[in-house]
């Protein structure tokens, strides 16, 4: 069987005909925001619905990381190599430190709480960007049902601690990622998730003072939707799909698909030489290696 779709022939020489996609966790709910920690040797990430993070050691197997984890969702790792995580349950942004401890980086704006923050990046300059729909408080599925008292937002937070809403016209922003010159910011928009409509990435510029113009669609997701997404060094966009990773050249063309067998919610780099994507997909996480390195 074939573990990929090539639309450009540029997209073959991403893969390697003899490396499979292949399942290395399973038995989980809704899993997501896989994390690679280099040092560690290891792959963490969120079974949402169990209210679980989970660690994957090659070689070695799965365990408990942290349960309860507060209904966390996506992590990503700051420059000094600490997991920053958003949670669902208690409607915040954390960092772990290196000893252990939990520093809360974000939980309300303007006075009110924020919704459920899903998918965190960090950029160059230490800033945490995150975006805050409102998944994880319509059920007790995956958080606590609670009123929402914000609109749905992408956030940056500064190194200082100051928090600003920079994109307030999303219906659901999700997935986030920097180009690697960090000119571009992709966001996903997933507010139409439940439907059959499809789905769009929107890029947008970033200018002096992280300031944000453009927004235009950059790449409509068919079938499904973008929730996490990644760039290769190349500045390749990696995004979830229904039916795998879609892999969109800087252009906003598809140039080719991994084929996954359960809806993809997010996906990172990582493995020796970050050749390797880390999939997570509803019950189960993936792996596959390609001929890419992942930013
Ligand atoms: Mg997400």
């Amino acid at each position: 069987m074939s573990f990929f779709e090539v639309f450009d022939p540029a997209f073959q020489s991403f893969v390697m005909g003899n490396a499979p996609v292949k399942e290395i966790s399973s038995g989980y709910d809704w899993v997501e925001g896989p994390v690679w920690f280099g040092g560690m040797n290891c792959l963490l990430f969120s079974d949402i619905p169990n209210n679980r993070i989970l660690r994957w050691i090659p070689g070695v197997g799965t365990s408990i990381f942290r349960a309860p984890s507060n209904f966390a969702n996506g992590h990503t790792r700051d420059w000094q190599g600490r997991l920053v995580s958003c949670e669902h349950g208690t409607r915040r942004v954390t960092r772990t430190e290196h000893d252990g401890t939990i520093t809360v980086i974000a939980d309300s704006y303007e006075g009110k709480r924020l919704n459920s923050p899903n998918d965190v990046i960090v950029a160059s300059d230490g800033a945490i960007w995150f975006s805050d729909p409102h998944y994880g408080i319509m059920t007790d599925y995956e958080g606590q049902k609670a009123e929402q008292e914000l609109p749905c937002h992408v956030y940056r937070v500064d190194p200082s601690g100051d928090i600003r809403a920079v994109l307030t016209d999303f219906n659901c922003p999700n997935g986030l990622v920097f180009s690697p010159d960090e000119k571009r910011l992709y966001v996903a928009d997933t507010g139409r998730m439940f439907t059959d409509d499809p789905q769009h990435i929107r890029a947008f510029d970033v200018g002096a003072d992280w300031r944000l113009s453009g927004g235009d669609v950059f790449h409509s997701i068919n079938p499904g939707c973008a929730d996490g997404m990644r760039v290769d060094t190349d500045g390749n966009l990696w995004s979830s799909a229904r039916d795998g990773v879609h892999c969109i050249a800087p252009d906003g063309h598809l140039m080719g698909k991994i084929l996954v067998p359960q809806t993809v919610s997010n996906l990172c780099f990582g493995g020796r030489g970050k050749h390797q994507l880390f999939i997570t997909a509803t019950t189960s996480v993936y792996a596959i290696s390609l001929n890419r390195k992942g930013i």
